[in-house]
Order: C-alpha cells, then structure tokens, then sequence
C-alpha cells in the first residue's frame, strides 16, 4: 500500500478510523503515533517515524510549515519544501499516513487562540525569537487533538520545543505521550536540519564547531566537573576560536525546566548553543545544538556516543 495523503482534519480522522477498524476487525490493538514535521525530511525525522512505527500499528506524520512561528523577517517563504519526496520517506520509514494541511485548514479566519508556555519560552531561543514558541504550542496541541495519538515524537535536536511541549502537555493533562529522541548526526557531528542545505562549503566547515564546542563541554564534564562556569568556557573557547561562526547564545540549563545553572550541576542540564554562519554571498544561516549533561544512566549512553563520535573524527 502507499503512503494515504491527508489534506483536512476530516480526511484524517476518517483514514486513522479506518485503519484502526481494519486492525481491530482482524482482532489487533491498535495504536496511534504522531510525529509532527514541517518537511523537507532528512534521515532525523526517518529515525522518529521509525521508531513510532516500531512502537505503534499506525503512524501519522504532519508535514505543515508552520507561519505563527516564524517572524516576518524569517525564512518562511524560501523554507525548504520536498513534498514527493517527504512522502517516499515517510512510507520507507514505515508511516501509514501523511497529514498535510493547508494554512487555511489549520488556523480558519475566525481562529483566535494562542497557546503559551510562560518562563520557559522567553528565554534561550525564545529571547531572540518572541513569538516562536507560542506559534509552536499552538500549532502543536491543535496537531495533538487531530491525530489524538497515543504516543508523539519529538527530536532532542530542538531541546526547549521538546521541554515546552512535555511541560504543556503535562500542565493541561493531554493524553498523548511525549516522547524524545536523540539527535541524528553527520559523521563530524553536525546535527541533521532541513536548513543545513543552505550552507556553502565555507558556512558548513563553520558548522561544525557547533559539535566540537558541545563535545569538549561534554569532556569536561564527564571528567567530574560540576562548575558551570568551567563547562560553559570549554564550549565557548571552541566557538569563540572559528571566525565564521557568530554566536548567538551559549548556555546551561536546567533540563526540565530550562532555569539557569548558575553555579554547580546538581541536576540533568541541557548545554544550549544557537549561532550563524554565513555563505560567501553573504547569507546567513542559523543553527541550534545542544548536549543533555547527565549521569543518569538511561541517558548515560547517548552523551557517551555524543563523545564517541566526537574520537572517530579527530
Ligand atoms: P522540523 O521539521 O525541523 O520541525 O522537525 C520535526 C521534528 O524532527 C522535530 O521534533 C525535530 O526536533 C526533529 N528533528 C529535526 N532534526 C533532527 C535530528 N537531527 N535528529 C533527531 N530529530 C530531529
């Protein structure tokens, strides 16, 4: 069977209900998975579908570029879009059903809610880009209610958008389950991003003291410091020495909540970079990465892979 293109609500409800009676009549549970995209998809997103469709019968992927969240001067207009190809993706990966709305769908003239997540969406990225997280929880919780998955994935790359939407979820009790997933890289760590194709080849070599600052964070860390002051200077001499690279925050925080780790790393914390680098003709492109420093055994193994990759490239 072929990926089912779902291009309103209705259409979607009505294609998750048959293939749910389909399952059911065969005397199947079935579940639902949810992993929300504004497309142009790369083998990141592959890795969320995959494990939605190892972890539930159904998967449904939205491919919708979202305009509350971006400002007027973002790249909304020349962001990437891929369609036929999302599609072979998404089924390859393992997906049933593509939700593709149009803006109109999504937000009717009369449409007047925002949905926001206080303290936690002013800062980080959210400093520097307003109104972002306001039009992601919006577009978020209402993608949530459509598909009314059990389960929805989320890549650890965007960390705050992964933090807010467990926070929303939990603050307003919504049934479907957030899960994280770790971010998939280049093999000199660059994390994958549809914007990653606007790079040069000068912006690209740029890119990668991204990685190498969260790497050498990572190592100071795994050595046994908890001064925040000492994690922070191993990223930020890295950034600092690559004169292509333009930073824009570089910070620690705390993983749940996103508070700023002042002093000791007591809790799990996120190490947050966002930064530019720039195109020999002069365009910008910004990028954000993050390391979780963590001793919980869980999470343990991917900081250790984060380093290992880090070993095989130097
Ligand atoms: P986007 O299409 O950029 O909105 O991303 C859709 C989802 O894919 C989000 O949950 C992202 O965090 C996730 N994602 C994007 N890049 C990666 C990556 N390199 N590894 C894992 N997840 C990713």
């Amino acid at each position: 069977m072929g990926i089912l293109v779902a291009r309103t609500r209705q259409e979607l409800r009505a294609m998750i209900g048959s293939l749910k009676s389909t399952l059911e009549d065969a005397g199947l549970r079935s579940s639902v998975g949810f992993v929300p995209t504004m497309g142009a998809l790369h083998e990141g997103h592959a890795t969320l579908i995959k494990k939605s469709s190892k972890e539930n019968s159904i998967t449904v992927v939205s491919v919708f570029v979202n305009p509350k969240q971006f400002a007027a001067h973002e790249d909304l207009d020349k962001y990437p879009r891929t369609f036929d190809a999302d599609c072979e993706l998404c089924l390859k990966a393992g997906a049933q059903i593509v939700f593709a709305p149009t803006p109109e769908d999504m937000y009717p003239d009369d449409f007047k809610t925002k949905i926001s997540v206080d303290e936690m969406s002013q800062v980080m990225c959210g400093a520097h880009r307003p109104d972002h997280f306001t039009g992601v929880c919006t577009v978020v919780l209402l993608l949530l209610n459509f598909v009314a998955a059990d389960r929805a994935y989320f890549g650890l790359k965007d960390y705050q958008q992964f933090a807010i939407i467990s926070r929303m979820t939990q603050d307003i009790v919504h049934p479907t389950r957030i899960i994280g997933v770790t971010t998939v890289r280049e093999d000199d760590g660059l994390a994958l991003s549809s914007r990653n194709r606007y790079m040069d080849a000068t912006a690209r070599l740029a890119a990668a003291c991204i990685p190498r600052s969260l790497r050498a964070a990572a190592e100071v860390f795994l050595s046994g410091e908890t001064n925040a002051s000492a994690v922070l200077l191993a990223a930020r001499e890295v950034l600092n020495s690559v004169s292509g690279f333009e930073l824009q925050y570089c910070e620690l925080r705390n993983a749940k909540n996103l508070t700023e780790v002042e002093a000791r790393i007591t809790h799990e914390s996120v190490l947050a970079v966002a930064g530019f680098v720039q195109n020999a003709d002069g365009v910008k492109t910004r990028l954000i990465d993050n390391v979780i420093l963590t001793l919980d055994p869980d999470r343990l193994e991917s900081l250790l892979d984060f380093v290992r990759l880090g070993t095989a490239v130097k």
